[in-house]
């Protein structure tokens, strides 16, 4: 059969072109060995992953001929083995409300993300709520409650520049009090003062644990797949900002193919609980390790 043209060029596809089946199978040597590492680390995998990468495929396979189908397929099978673990909808607890900590650079989709999950949320029957704590960005509250409003969810706001732990202790009253299931608490995303940023944090989990001592129960990092490598040393930063449970990456609908997924998945092992895939409120699935394994590869 014909192979499929994919509709964005992957990673063998910008490097080979697509693979006609009359293609002649090549031997599996050092040189084709390095160009696909290259071409792993060029997707923003990263080196130590493109390196463990290539060195699984080879296994075995050194000296045989192998078509660059075959070898599409077994980078997909690689790379969707690395990715399976990490792929796991965002847990639900019994506790009422469940606290989700949403946290990102500006930009990265935080707000988005957090109007497409209420929205899911609310679909699936759970009561939410929501709270702007990037009480420093006008816009970015106004944003929000026009998320909130799309996704039929109540957006609990405070004066600009008011103290985001003092509206996040009013949220968590207002969940209570509502009976809510679902409290998701945006914050400022402002990586020039780290400092600043860390304390800000830190207040809102003190302030909401005199609620709920287990709160919050999840601490989403928002990535954004345009950023290619630089996603890593975000992860790493809100992992000391913050107590970061799980990812959610967005953009992953433009031309990013979001190979730094794998990366992050191989060193981090953290979550992967949703992919932004454009702008619109459906617009958030759940994480598919071999749809994404073969887009990558495609
Ligand atoms: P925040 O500053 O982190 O809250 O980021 P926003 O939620 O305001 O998003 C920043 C921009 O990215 C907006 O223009 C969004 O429409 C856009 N955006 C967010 N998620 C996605 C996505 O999954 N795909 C696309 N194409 N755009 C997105």
């Amino acid at each position: 059969a014909e192979p499929e043209v994919p509709k964005k060029p992957g990673l063998l596809g910008r490097l080979m072109g697509r693979t006609a089946p009359s293609e002649p199978r090549r031997v599996l040597d050092d040189d084709m060995l390095e160009s696909l590492e290259e071409m792993l680390i060029a997707a923003d995998m990263g080196v130590d992953t493109a390196l463990r990468v290539t060195a699984n495929l080879a296994e075995g396979r050194m000296g045989k001929r192998v078509s660059s189908r075959e070898i599409r397929e077994l980078l997909a099978q690689e790379i969707a083995r690395i990715m399976e673990n990490v792929a796991k909808p965002l847990p639900i607890y019994p506790k009422k409300p469940q606290v989700v900590l949403v946290v990102g650079v500006n930009g990265s989709g935080k707000t988005t993300t957090i109007g497409k999950l209420a929205s899911q949320f609310r679909a699936a029957g759970k009561k939410v709520v929501i709270a702007a704590g990037d009480t420093f960005r006008a816009a970015a509250v106004e944003q929000l409650q026009v998320w909130g409003d799309r996704a039929g969810v109540p957006v609990l706001t405070a004066p600009e520049g008011s103290d985001p732990a003092s509206l996040a202790f009013d949220a968590m009253t207002k969940a209570e009090a509502d009976g809510a299931d679902l409290l998701m608490i945006d914050t400022a995303g402002r990586l020039q003062n780290r400092a600043d940023l860390m304390e800000e944090l830190a207040k809102i989990v003190r302030v909401i644990r005199k609620k709920d001592d287990s709160a919050p129960h999840n601490t989403l990092l928002v990535l954004d797949a345009t950023t290619g490598q630089n996603a890593l040393s975000q992860v790493e930063t809100f992992k000391k900002l913050a107590d970061v449970s799980g990812l959610v990456m967005t953009k992953l609908d433009g031309t990013a193919k979001g190979g730094v997924l794998v990366a992050l998945a191989d060193k981090f092992a953290l979550p992967i609980h949703a992919i932004g895939v454009g702008e619109q409120i459906d617009d958030l699935s759940p994480f598919d390790p071999e749809e994404f394994a073969a887009a990558l590869t495609g």
